[in-house]
């Protein structure tokens, strides 16, 4: 009975023992006839595999994949028979066809004789955990893909400052092979004044501190060197620095498009600044001032900053802003524009501007690019010019105007002098003739033996008066043609002025005054001047018919000595006042008109003048003026 008791109180234990060992929810159990058919599993192995009861006598086989089935047989079951244990995974395969990966281990059950009873298979699932070496597996594979194909040089360096791993792109931009430099002193690379540079960030980085982008002098396998673009980081293990790892950038070509650029920059530039024409940008859609060289603002006295803040309208002294707003659209359509206009300066002064403008587009904006040329001082020279043009113009109508009365008057001279040529000629001609005539008219009147009658007596005084006359008239012609040769010596003006009173017939209604000095003397043939005052005293007795008052003064004139006649005639009209000089003009019915054109002569070949002043009905006034005699 003790026993029976004991033996079922074990036989209870058992069972709760295998119950509790079944039913722990950690691991799936199956047990499996030898022919690996289902006996009963446990609560966890129908969770696993989505089951409501245990699929008693259904062959394990059907539990799993394609490939697990396989390893059953070739794997699991051979190692069953032979170490009666196995260790492994398989997959299981669930009814709708997902898998479900399993870390599975199987024993064989052996029964009292030791023959082979039945397999315990336990299986844990291990879908997270396949998960998650998946990924770790992807994301390593995507890492290793990206090292690879990088364009960058990506590196890690130990320590001790020796390249560690170089990718692809390594051999790829600088030619080395990456087994020529794994293992190698990085700082052979370096070129050699970058060296100070790559020291330092790499103690930087070996401190653990991640320096900022840097750039070094790399040397390639054809000996030249490119400009690489560094990024690198400190590589931690387990909290310590290992070494580091770098990224570099071959920025070569943009370093050189970037100098290029500066370059460029720098010449348009100077261009822009050191253009002697004013050069600004303007928007279009705001008419505002973009951008301006020096000379824009300094042309018109402003400094950069005034000039900065002005709006077109406040310049321009010819556009208002809506004129500005017409051109602009105009500009917009037609592209450019050229046109004069006047600017004002920050004084107020008026610049003429000649304004090209030009449309561009700089990043996706209208923009109009405008330079002023100051023609102000090509425009005053061009008005100067036209100015002079025309006075030109002017003169050269009054000189061919002058030419053209020089000339009449040469024509005249010329005519004059054949006259005088001809003159002189008929004058000796006519001079012996003359003196026969007169001779025989003085014969007839003094013959006592020829009876004339009173008639002709008169007859012969006419005969011989008009012998004196025409006299007159050759001595007149001769004197007026032939050359003048002065024999000029000091003369006391008094004394000539008296001599000729002398030698001619004052008339008796005339009272002659003679008020001149007797200094200063002047230099002269005083032959030719008592002619020049005998003409003039002769035309006055001839303007005082019935008498008058003939006065003589002289007067010291700075370097001259001026002698003036004065009657008390019958005076001039303004017309013959013009005229009295020219030769043979007479207002008299027995003149020659030669008295005062002699004067003329006479007087000009003495370095002096004469002029006439009269009024009629009032008298005449006769001016000479002779040089001084510089003794
Ligand atoms: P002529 O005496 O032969 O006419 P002149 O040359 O001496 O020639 O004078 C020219 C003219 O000038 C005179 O005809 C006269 O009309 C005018 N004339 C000259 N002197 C006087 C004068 N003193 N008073 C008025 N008229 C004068
Ligand atoms: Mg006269």
């Amino acid at each position: 009975m003790n026993m029976n008791k004991e033996t079922a109180k074990r036989e209870l234990d058992k069972e709760l023992i295998h119950n509790r060992v079944f039913e722990t929810p950690i691991v799936g159990m199956t047990i499996l006839d030898m022919n690996q058919n289902v006996i009963f599993g446990n609560s966890t192995a129908r969770n696993i595999f989505e089951l409501e009861r245990d699929p008693v006598g259904v062959n394990v086989r059907e539990f799993l994949n394609e490939e697990s089935k396989n390893l059953v047989d070739t794997v699991v079951l051979p190692a069953l028979e032979k170490k009666g244990s196995w260790q492994g995974e398989l997959v299981g395969n669930l009814k709708d066809g997902r898998e479900v990966p399993l870390s599975a281990s199987c024993v064989v059950i052996y029964d009292e004789e030791g023959g082979s009873h039945a397999i315990l298979a336990t299986y844990r699932d291990i879908t997270e955990r396949k998960q998650m070496e998946w990924a770790l597996r992807e994301s390593e594979r995507r890492y290793h893909r990206l090292v690879d194909t990088a364009p960058d040089v990506i590196y890690t360096i130990s320590w001790d400052g020796t390249l560690t791993s170089l990718n692809p792109a390594f051999e790829k931009i600088t030619g080395w092979s990456r087994n020529e430099w794994l293992n190698k002193p990085f700082a052979e690379l370096v070129h050699p004044d970058d060296l100070a540079k790559a020291v330092e960030t790499f103690q930087q980085t070996m401190r653990g501190e991640t320096p900022p982008p840097y750039e070094l002098r790399i040397r390639t396998k054809s000996g030249d060197y490119l400009m690489g673009e560094f990024t690198s980081k400190p590589l931690i293990e387990k909290g310590e620095v290992i070494g580091g790892l770098g990224i570099t950038r071959d920025i070569t070509e943009r370093k050189k498009a970037e100098e290029a650029l500066q370059e460029a920059e720098k010449r348009y530039r100077t261009l822009f600044e050191h253009s002697p024409s004013g050069i600004l940008l303007i928007d279009s859609k705001t008419a505002g001032i973009i951008e301006f060289n020096d000379i824009t603002c300094s042309q018109l006295g402003y400094s950069r900053d005034e000039f900065a803040k002005l709006q077109i309208s406040d310049f321009d002294a010819l556009e208002t802003p809506r004129d500005t707003k017409a051109r602009i659209t105009k500009i917009l359509c037609e592209g450019k524009d050229a046109f004069e206009t006047k600017h004002r300066t920050k004084d107020g002064k008026l610049r003429d501007i000649l304004v090209i403008v030009q449309k561009t587009r700089i990043s996706g904006k209208d923009i109009f690019h405008c330079i002023f040329h100051d023609i102000t001082e090509r425009k005053t020279a061009e008005d100067q010019l036209e100015e002079y043009s025309e006075k030109l113009e002017q003169k050269v109508q009054e000189k061919t105007k002058e030419l053209l009365e020089s000339h009449k008057k040469l024509v005249v001279a010329e005519r004059l002098a054949t006259i005088g040529e001809v003159a002189t000629q008929v004058g000796h001609d006519l001079r012996n003739p003359l003196t026969s005539i007169k001779g025989a008219a003085y014969y007839l009147k003094m013959d006592k033996n020829i009876k004339l009658d009173k008639n002709a007596i008169k007859m012969l005084d006419t005969i011989d008066n008009s012998i004196t006359y025409s006299d007159k008239i050759i001595t007149d012609l001769l004197d007026f043609s032939q050359e003048i040769k002065l024999k000029p010596v000091g003369k006391i003006v008094r004394d000539i002025v008296t001599d000729a009173i002398s030698s001619i017939t004052v008339p008796k209604k005339v009272n002659v005054i003679n008020s001149t000095e007797s200094e200063p003397t002047i230099r002269a043939d005083s032959l030719l001047i008592r002619r020049v005052l005998h003409n003039v005293f002769i035309n006055a007795f001839d303007a005082m018919p019935d008498g008058g008052t003939l006065k003589i003064e002289s007067k010291e004139n700075g370097e001259n000595v001026s002698i003036r006649i004065c009657d008390s005639g019958v005076g001039m009209p303004k017309n013959v006042i013009e005229k009295v000089f020219t030769p043979f003009f007479t207002t008299k019915a027995r003149g020659v008109g030669l008295g005062l054109a002699i004067c003329k002569r006479i007087v000009e070949a003495h370095g002096g003048s004469i002029s006439v002043e009269s009024k009629k009905g009032k008298g005449t006034c006769v001016t000479i003026i002779l040089p001084k005699n510089k003794r």
